[in-house]
């Protein structure tokens, strides 16, 4: 199947309300094209310079978003044209966003990573964490970014059972949060191993890359 017909063929699975995140990391300026010329608009990155490269090439109405990990001082180069930024897991890269965001006269969309997953090396905040962060009067300083939602991603495992657990937990945080913040309407969950599961447990974006552009090659 070509990546037209991969995307399509999953969008069909996808109800209304779940917006497709294409994770086109590592892959090249052709398929992003290909996949934009059977109509896609919402790519995901994450390299900060990877993605500025190809925001650069690319056409200009694409959506695109940071799903990796962020450093502080890569913030600068993504400030002017990222569209949603979902792996916040500190008040400091929040400050560093809103400061750049500032000098662009712009407001970021952001949404805050939280850790639901068994292995430690996923980043993100706890449940506990991200009460401490909106209750500090830092957090509502900051004008120039926007909280929409949550991003999470489960545990590496055959357990699909563990995996569903997981994004039950998430999905509570979630409908928690709408009562302490305004403009919660997103939640980021689910890869293509378990979109699936994600969409059942109340995900409304999903971010899928394999299953649509083939496997990465990482060298
Ligand atoms: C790479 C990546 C994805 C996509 O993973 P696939 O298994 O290829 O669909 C989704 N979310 C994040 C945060 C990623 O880094």
């Amino acid at each position: 199947m070509s990546i037209a017909e991969k995307l399509s063929s999953i969008k069909k699975e996808l109800t209304e309300n779940v917006t497709l995140v294409a994770v086109s990391k590592t892959k090249p300026f052709s398929d992003i094209l290909e996949a934009y010329n059977s109509g896609h608009r919402v790519f995901g990155e994450n390299k900060v310079q990877e993605m500025t490269q190809k925001w650069e090439e690319m056409p200009k109405d694409i959506e695109w978003h940071m799903i990796g990990h962020v450093q502080r001082n890569k913030v600068k180069y993504m400030a002017e044209y990222v569209a949603l930024i979902h792996g916040v897991d500190s008040l400091k890269l929040l400050k560093e966003i809103n400061k750049q965001a500032k000098k662009h006269e712009r407001v970021i969309p952001c949404l805050l990573q939280v850790h639901i997953a068994e292995e430690d090396t996923k980043f993100g905040f706890d449940a506990d964490e991200i009460k401490e962060l909106i209750s500090n009067p830092e957090f509502e300083k900051l004008e120039n970014v926007r909280i929409k939602g949550l991003m999470g991603m489960a545990t590496f495992t055959d357990n699909m059972d563990q995996v569903r657990r997981e994004f039950q937990s998430l999905n509570k945080l979630f409908q928690d949060l709408k009562n302490s913040l305004t403009h919660i309407s997103i939640l980021s969950m689910g890869m293509s191993g378990d979109y699936k599961i994600a969409i059942e447990e109340g995900s409304n974006m999903v971010r899928i890359g394999s299953s649509i552009f083939g496997s990465r090659n990482y060298n």
